[in-house]
């Protein structure tokens, strides 16, 4: 179970599928991928070992320099292409990574879904991208506190929208999260390894925070929205 995220000017795709690698030794039953293309937030996912993802990707490459990938470690939901993540909500306008467990997700469900919203997988995560989707009102940073409020469990979170294709949103809750900061590029990662091949300088999330990256920044507040700052972690080892 790992996360990466990308937000630059290169193309993703395969800075994701090699941060995954590097996440590997966590373990993981399934993969996938969502990229900003010329078609809006596509993606890839796929039951099984990364290589069954890239043999995906072969097919049908996404192009586009901003994007979220996942290994999934199934805690509910068995593993399958449908419950493998990115997830997404019915308008497919947004898109979630997240390692950890979702508590309160079958109350949480039962109220999306008299809100009229469809479920596609038998996961706890897809509660998150309906959430969101329903807390939208402009700002996707706002519908992620507001959404991760509602939340009981352990999160790491990496989510897009397309309405906002210049933000990464990442939050930290019970499950470890890394930003790396780059130059026009900035990275998310569940461990330092999956990001130092392109960055030597990081955040270390603690518990209840947030990151909203964008190509040039990274900006740090808790999810209460209270803006933090702190201090660069320099990595000084080798993989
Ligand atoms: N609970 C989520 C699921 O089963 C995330 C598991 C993980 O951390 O990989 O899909």
């Amino acid at each position: 179970c790992g996360i990466v995220g990308y937000i630059g000017k290169r193309e993703s795709q395969d800075i994701l599928i090699e941060g995954l690698k590097k996440l590997e030794y966590r373990g993981y039953d399934s993969a996938g991928i969502a990229v900003f293309t010329n078609q809006g937030l596509e993606i890839r996912k796929s039951i099984g070992r990364l290589a069954n993802l890239e043999e995906k990707l072969e097919g049908q490459p996404l192009h586009g320099s901003v994007g979220i990938g996942h290994t999934r470690w199934a805690t509910h939901g068995k593993p399958s292409d449908a419950n493998s993540h990115p997830h997404t909500d019915n308008s497919q306008k947004f898109s979630v990574v997240h390692n950890g467990i979702i508590e309160n997700y079958i109350e949480l469900k039962e109220e999306l879904i008299a809100k009229g919203r469809r479920f596609v997988s038998e996961t706890d995560t897809e509660v998150i991208s309906h959430l969101v989707a329903e807390e939208y009102d402009g700002d996707i940073v706002k519908a992620v506190q507001r959404a991760v409020k509602r939340m009981r469990g352990a999160f790491a979170l990496g989510v897009l929208t397309e309405y906002e294709p210049e933000r990464l949103v990442a939050v930290r809750f019970a499950s470890p999260l890394v930003i790396g900061i780059g130059k026009g590029e900035n990275f998310i990662g569940s461990d330092i390894p999956a990001i130092l091949e392109h960055t030597r300088d990081v955040y270390i999330l603690n518990d209840g925070e947030m990151a909203v990256l964008t190509q040039n920044g990274v900006e740090l507040m808790t999810i209460e929205g209270e803006i933090i700052s702190k201090e660069i972690f320099h990595v000084d080892w080798d993989l």
